[in-house]
């Protein structure tokens, strides 16, 4: 069985004392969210941190306001009350279906959002999500504040611009167009408890119905250290009527986009063949989406 090491434990009821906290105690301190990162990497023997920040006493981290504007996800959020909430189901279903199939109902019941974003896996299910809707990311520290792009988060496995003395507070994200469909898909060997193999997310919206493609992202995941966009596949459906044919050419570039790494889950070829698959799919669902919501 493996142990955890000592440390000291602290849960601070105020931003302003969680910050007093990391400023004072700096680089032997970690803050601890739902602890699913942290805890297994501290019994692997990964990190070994003196102190630990709980955010578990910061209500505000736990807001999950729907709003139509704009809507704000605080970052202690566990992943089930996301995958639970029929405001994102509604709203931003690419959010919710990737936080349904992120672990197990034990870890959803405890990893938090803020946590799956900090952690920069390669493979995480809610960043490849968040990228397809263009969200944004507080960040607050004793200094001030300053919101980042998510797609300018991330910068390479586990690393981040978030600095040592900045808690990641909430997630914004701004009402979407009307005429927009996405979806989230992940291939894993197994069902549940997966980290992916590949996985895509993707949102289409087009300017009227039956219309063109304003906009499109198309994020594939675990297939390059962070999540990535496919640059050249969103590039060809602008301006475009989402047709059989232009959705097939889309998935085929996409596989260009990626430069995925052979390991024990899956090949090189392997993966830029699921690429196409799963980026495909995704469209066909995105575009049946936009149909679906012109019908209600
Ligand atoms: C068995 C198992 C299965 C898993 N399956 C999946 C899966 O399918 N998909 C997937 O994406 N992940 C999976 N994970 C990974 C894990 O559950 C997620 O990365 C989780 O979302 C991390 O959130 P947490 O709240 O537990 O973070 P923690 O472990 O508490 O923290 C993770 C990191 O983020 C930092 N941090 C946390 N919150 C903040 C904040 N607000 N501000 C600044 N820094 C912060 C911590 O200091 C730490 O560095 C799995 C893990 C396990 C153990």
């Amino acid at each position: 069985m493996l142990l955890l090491p000592k440390f000291d434990y602290h849960e601070p009821e105020s931003m302003k004392s969680a910050f007093a906290l990391l400023s004072g105690l700096k680089a032997n301190a970690k803050i601890i969210a739902g602890g699913t990162d942290v805890l297994v990497n501290m019994k692997k023997g990964l990190i070994s941190p003196k102190y630990l920040i709980s955010l578990a006493k910061m209500e505000e981290l736990f807001v999950l306001e729907p709003r139509k504007k704009s809507t704000a996800i605080g970052s202690h959020v566990i992943v089930s009350e996301l995958a639970e909430s029929a405001f994102l189901w509604k709203n931003f279903p690419v959010i919710a279906k990737a936080a349904s199939v992120l672990g197990s109902p034990l870890i959803r019941n405890r990893a938090t959002i803020g946590g799956n974003i900090v952690t920069a896996r390669p493979a995480a299910d809610l960043p490849p999500a968040l990228m397809a809707v263009g969200a944004k990311v507080e960040l607050k520290s004793k200094k001030g504040r300053r919101e980042v792009g998510i797609d300018e988060f991330f910068l390479g496995p586990g690393k981040t611009v978030i600095r040592p003395d900045e808690i990641l507070t909430k997630i914004i994200v701004n009402e979407l167009p009307p005429f927009t469909g996405g979806d989230y898909i992940k291939l894993g060997h197994r069902k549940a408890l997966e980290i992916a193999i590949v996985a895509v997310a993707s949102r289409i919206t087009l300017d009227k119905p039956q219309g063109v493609i304003r906009n499109a992202r198309i994020i594939l995941s675990a297939v390059a250290p962070q999540a990535i966009h496919a640059v050249s596949a969103e590039r060809i459906l602008i301006n475009e009527k989402p047709t059989e044919k232009l959705i097939e050419r889309a998935a085929t570039l996409a596989m260009q986009d990626c430069r995925p790494i052979t390991d024990i889950r899956g090949g090189e070829e392997y993966r830029k063949e699921i690429v196409k698959v799963l980026v495909k799919r995704t469209l066909v669902n995105a575009v049946k989406a936009v149909n679906r919501k012109r019908q209600k």
